[in-house]
């Protein structure tokens, strides 16, 4: 049987390790892209949401200045220290937490003075799926930082700590739609992020209402993104950028694609018009559900999905399999969700064909002799907060 944690569960544990009780527990969720991918750090639009799956923290203010963190998902604990904060320091997925530390003494946080923590963290996010199981940890141990420091950072504050963690400390070029979702995420509510305009808002995504389910299949195939194609596709953003003459991708819109084909090589401008076409299926999907529902965005999903395969290459055989199977079963939509090189697809789906469809996906896998995906359902939730 598989634990599920709590609050109360990771409260437990953290009393069971350090033999005291938490000062509180806070959580932060991760999240599923609807759509918009790899436009985030193009300073373009994202539409995530918050997902009931959370990393949980359980946090204990200490005498000293030391951090201790263990992590339910690692067996090895990791320490650190307020006194020398440095992310060379930092080893493997401890650096999700000291670096949060870390990122915010940069922003301007006077860590003088101040006491460590212990840590006990818990989640039900799986690692390393493209469902932001990294944003999860920084969001909730951020959270709990400001609430024990009495810090006063606004969420907006927090995503930028976070983003910085991630980049600055762990190394992962990644945009800020993850920590945006989980920090802003409302449950019900899709989160519609305009990364330049610096914007978040909150849109109904009326799943429940129409009696439909977001199946996630995740296969299992896992990627880093601190290495690896993620940072290679950046930088052909750049390039495509700089080779256009813009600041960034998000200065373009489908009437510059003419140009585009004439200044790019063949394999930037299909780079180029990934994030370009994406961006106007981001805006749109926001128009759709919003003007006619849930049911009429299939299209966008499906077509999204066809601009990563072909145009910016980061699906690979067993989500293009997962999104394939979907769709022939019946789904409304489907596509492959988060950086790519691996993680999860997402199927839009009526709810009484969840079953049926997973089903389909895990005989399609089958046959294929692929590892056995993960297929769960999940629902938008609400972001970060204190549960404890
Ligand atoms: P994703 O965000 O899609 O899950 P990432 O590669 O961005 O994938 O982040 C996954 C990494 O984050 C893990 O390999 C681990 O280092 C760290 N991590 C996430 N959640 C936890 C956790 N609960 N405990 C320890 N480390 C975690
Ligand atoms: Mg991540």
């Amino acid at each position: 049987m598989i634990d599920i944690p709590s609050p109360e569960s990771t409260a437990d544990a953290f009393a069971d390790r350090y033999g005291r009780r938490p000062d509180g527990v806070w959580s932060a969720p991760g999240r599923v892209n609807l759509i918009g991918e790899h436009t985030d750090y193009n300073d373009g639009l994202v539409f995530p949401f918050a997902i009931e799956r959370r990393t949980w923290a359980a946090v204990g203010r200490r005498e000293d200045r030391l951090l201790t963190v263990h992590s339910g998902a690692m067996p090895e604990p990791a320490q650190a220290s307020l006194d020398s904060l440095n992310p060379e320091d930092f080893d493997g997925w401890s650096a999700y937490v000291f670096g949060v530390l870390w990122a915010m003494e940069q922003r301007g946080v006077d860590l003088a003075g101040r006491t460590g923590f212990d840590v006990m963290l818990a989640s039900d996010v799986p690692l390393g799926a493209g469902l932001s199981s990294s944003a999860a940890i920084e969001c909730a141990v951020a959270s709990a930082v400001n609430d024990e420091w009495e810090l006063g950072l606004s969420r907006r504050d927090l995503i930028t700590i976070c983003q910085l963690a991630e980049n600055g400390a762990v190394g992962a070029p990644t945009g800020n739609m993850d920590q945006t979702a989980s920090l802003m995420g409302k449950a019900g509510h899709g989160v519609l992020i305009d990364v330049r305009a610096e914007t978040a808002e909150p849109v109904p995504l009326h799943f429940a209402d129409e009696h439909l389910e977001l199946l996630v299949i995740d296969t299992r195939v896992h990627h880093e993104h601190a290495t690896g194609g993620y940072g290679a596709r950046r930088r052909s953003c750049e390039l495509g950028a700089q080779l256009m003459g813009v600041g960034s991708l998000r200065d373009l819109d489908e009437a510059d694609l003419p140009r585009a084909a004439e200044v790019l090589d063949d394999e930037t401008f299909r780079r180029v018009r990934h994030v370009i076409t994406e961006n106007a299926r981001v805006a749109r999907t926001a128009q759709v559900v919003a003007a006619d529902g849930p049911r009429a965005i299939g299209d966008l999903l499906v077509a999204s999905h066809a601009s990563m395969r072909d145009d910016f290459e980061i699906s690979v055989p067993e989500l293009d399999l997962a999104v394939e199977t979907a769709l022939a079963n019946g789904a409304i939509g489907a596509r492959m969700t988060g950086g790519g090189f691996g993680g999860a697809a997402i199927a839009l789906l009526d709810a009484d064909r969840a079953e049926e469809v997973g089903g389909a996906i895990q005989a399609a896998f089958a046959a294929a002799e692929l590892t056995a995906p993960i297929v769960f359902v999940v629902s938008p939730s609400d972001g970060a907060h204190r549960d404890l």
